[in-house]
């Protein structure tokens, strides 16, 4: 029987969550919520989802708007097996009381803290650990970003020592109210919390982050160096093994690919998700092995990257007979990652 889905909270992950959701052979989308009538709201009806009211969210409002409202999220969350929580940061924390009076199985996102769930989060970092819990939390975007390498490099060839500067975006495309418009905002959290994050997944990971923030909406950048305890035979050993792990995508030189502008050019001449890029990118030229330390960039697309993921920890949750590796192969051959 297919696992039955509620996405809480339609915004940026959680339209394109829904969307994934959609898209599963093994799970149905039962509907989504709005706390108020938008654009969003609209699309939610035009594709055919079910729309609940959450929050303060009023019917009158969305009558007005000619939006039909199939009831409000206890409806919805009483005909679900799990429920993907994807409200603004802190406000899964108190829809959390809500999943628990219902015994609803729930996975929430990485604006909440670590303790919102039982367990936090990576389908290539610890998928089985986390099968069979009834709550989990999907890292953040660069903790994924992060522990997606870390899941490639630390069984390979162990690490001893790995530092992170993270470029930050500013805001997501459609945030009008987030800054810097011009400037270069170090953050003065030293070490930044990223490095936290990612040791819930890998608990003992040598692991230190710093953070910028800088003046663009299209993607993060990672710079990692990165200490191997066993070094690899050069360079082209890293890449193959990057390249042979799922949500990796790498661009070659000749590909012309210079920063995060022609990464989402080409997210948008390839046209999966809502002009996603949910695979880890990383530029060959960007890949330099000297000895044991590896230096290499990463850009993670913070938009899109935890969507698949989202979809694999309600297999985690729901699916007893799921595997990490079958997870992640349902779930990228329906989004379009994986060809043939
Ligand atoms: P968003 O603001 O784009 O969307 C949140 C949606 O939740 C909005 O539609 C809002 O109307 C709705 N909402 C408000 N109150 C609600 C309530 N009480 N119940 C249900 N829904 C409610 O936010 P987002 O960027 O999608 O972020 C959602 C979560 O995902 C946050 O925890 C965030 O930290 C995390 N996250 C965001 C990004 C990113 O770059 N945008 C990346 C990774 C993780």
């Amino acid at each position: 029987m297919a696992i039955r889905v509620a996405v809480n909270g339609f915004g940026t992950i959680g339209k394109r969550v829904a969307d994934a959701v959609a898209r599963q052979p093994d799970m149905t989308l039962l509907g989504v919520t709005k706390t108020r009538p938008s654009f969003e709201a609209r699309r939610a009806v035009e594709k055919g989802y079910p729309l609940f009211l959450a929050g303060e969210g009023s019917s009158s409002e969305f009558e007005a708007a000619g939006l039909p409202v199939a009831g409000r999220l206890d409806d919805l969350l009483r005909q679900v097996d799990v429920v993907v929580d994807c409200a603004p940061d802190k406000v899964g924390k108190e829809n959390a009381k809500i999943y628990r009076a219902l015994g609803l199985k729930a996975i929430f996102q990485g604006g909440e803290k670590a303790d919102v769930a039982e367990a936090s989060f990576n389908a290539l970092g610890n998928f089985d650990a986390a099968r069979g819990k009834r709550t989990l939390r999907v890292v953040s975007c660069n903790t994924t970003g992060i522990a997606r390498a870390a899941s490639v490099l630390r069984p390979r060839w162990g690490v001893d020592d790995w530092q992170v500067t993270l470029v930050r975006r500013a805001s997501d495309p459609a945030e009008t109210k987030r800054g810097p418009i011009n400037g270069i905002m170090p953050t003065f959290q030293l070490p930044s919390h990223h490095g936290p994050d990612v040791r819930t997944i890998f608990p003992d990971l040598p692991i230190a982050t710093t953070a910028v923030v800088v003046p663009t909406t299209l993607m993060h950048v990672h710079a990692n160096h990165v200490r191997l305890r066993r070094p690899p035979g050069g360079t082209a050993e890293v890449l193959a093994a990057f390249r042979a792990t799922p949500r990796f995508h790498l661009f070659a030189g000749w590909e012309r690919v210079e920063g995060t502008p022609q990464v989402m050019e080409y997210a948008r001449d390839r046209g999966i998700g809502f002009n996603d890029m949910m695979e880890n990118v990383l530029w060959e030229d960007g890949v330099r092995l000297e000895g044991a330390e590896l230096h290499f960039f990463q850009a993670i697309h913070q938009e899109s990257i935890v969507v698949p993921e989202n979809v694999d920890a309600i297999r985690a949750l729901a699916d007893p007979a799921a595997t990490a590796a079958g997870s992640v192969e349902t779930t990228d051959r329906a989004l379009g990652l994986r060809r043939a």
